[in-house]
C-alpha cells in the first residue's frame, strides 16, 4: 500500500507553499515520522553561548560599578546577587530591559548588546546545515532567550534568514523554560501536529525529553560526543542524513 507525504501546510497563512508532494515506499501497518518542519535551539545550538554571559556577567556589571563607583568585583557580586534573588523561575531573570531598570544604568541595552556584538559566533556546523535544509524545509527557531537577544544573535551571525518564524519562549509565550506548554503553543502557532516536527537543541531536558513527550522528532545535541544514541547528535551536519528515513517514512516513531 501507498502512502502520500506532503511536505507543506494544512494552513496558508502561514506564508509557506508546498515543498514536495511524493509517493513513498510500502506501509507496513507501523506509524511513520512525516517530518513537515524543522526546530532549532539557539544558544549552546547554533550560536556559541559566551555573548549572553558577557552581557549578564561582565556588560552589566561593569555599567553599575561605574554608576555606583565602586569596583567591578564589588559590583558583579552585588549584580549576582540580586539575580539571585529573583531567580531563573521568574520572567524577569531573562528580561534585559527590567534589570537596566533595576540597577538604573545610564547606558542604554542596545548600546551594551552593541559592545559585545564581537563575541557572538555561530558555530561552524550552523550556517551549512541550516543552508542545506532550507532547500527541503521550513525552519523554524525555537529559543528561551529574550526577544531581545535572538534579534541581534541573529543579526550578527546572519543566521536570521533561514527561519521562516522564530519563537522566544520568554518574549511571546510569557515562560521561562521550554515546558510542553511551550511546545504546544509553537504547534498551534504552525498549524502543526507534534509528530510533523523535528526538534534539535542542546539541553537535555527542555530541547529533548520535554518534545519528545509531546511527540515531537527531537535530536539531542552533545557537541562533546561521548553519548551515542539515535537520537543523538555531536555535529549538526549529522542532521541531514539522520532526517533521510523520517522524510521517507522509513523511521518508526519511537514507543
Ligand atoms: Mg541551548
Amino acid at each position: 500500500m501507498k502512502i502520500r507525504i506532503c511536505f507543506g501546510f494544512r494552513n496558508s497563512n502561514f506564508g509557506f507553499h508546498n515543498r514536495a508532494d511524493f509517493t513513498i515506499g510500502e506501509n507496513r501497518g507501523t506509524a511513520y515520522i512525516m517530518a513537515k518542519i524543522i526546530s532549532f535551539d539557539m544558544d549552546g545550538t547554533l550560536v556559541n553561548p559566551e555573548f549572553t554571559e558577557w552581557v549578564w556577567l561582565h556588560g552589566i556589571p561593569r555599567l553599575y560599578a561605574r554608576k555606583r563607583g565602586i569596583s567591578f568585583d564589588e559590583a558583579r557580586a552585588l549584580v549576582v546577587e540580586e539575580y539571585r534573588k529573583v531567580g531563573e523561575g521568574a520572567i524577569e531573570w531573562y528580561d534585559i530591559k527590567y534589570w537596566f531598570k533595576v540597577f538604573e544604568l545610564d547606558e542604554t541595552w542596545e548600546a551594551l548588546m552593541e559592545h559585545y556584538a564581537g563575541k557572538i559566533s555561530a558555530y561552524q556546523d550552523a550556517g551549512h546545515i541550516l543552508g542545506r535544509l532550507k532547500e527541503k524545509y521550513p525552519l523554524v527557531l525555537s529559543s528561551n532567550a529574550g526577544r531581545e537577544f535572538i534579534d541581534v544573535e541573529m543579526d550578527v551571525t546572519g543566521l536570521g534568514r533561514y527561519f521562516d518564524r522564530i519563537f522566544s519562549a520568554t518574549s511571546d509565550f510569557g515562560v521561562v523554560k521550554k515546558t510542553v506548554r511551550f511546545y504546544q503553543q509553537v504547534c498551534e502557532a504552525l498549524k502543526a501536529e507534534p509528530e510533523e516536527i523535528v526538534h534539535v537543541g542542546d539541553h537535555y531536558e527542555f530541547d529533548y525529553l520535554v518534545p519528545r513527550s509531546l511527540g515531537i522528532h527531537a535530536f539531542y545535541l552533545d557537541r562533546s560526543g561521548k553519548q551515542s544514541e539515535d537520537s543523538f547528535l555531536s555535529d549538526l551536519r549529522d542532521l541531514e542524513k539522520r532526517l533521510l528515513p523520517i522524510a521517507d517514512g522509513r523511521l518508526r516513531i519511537p514507543d
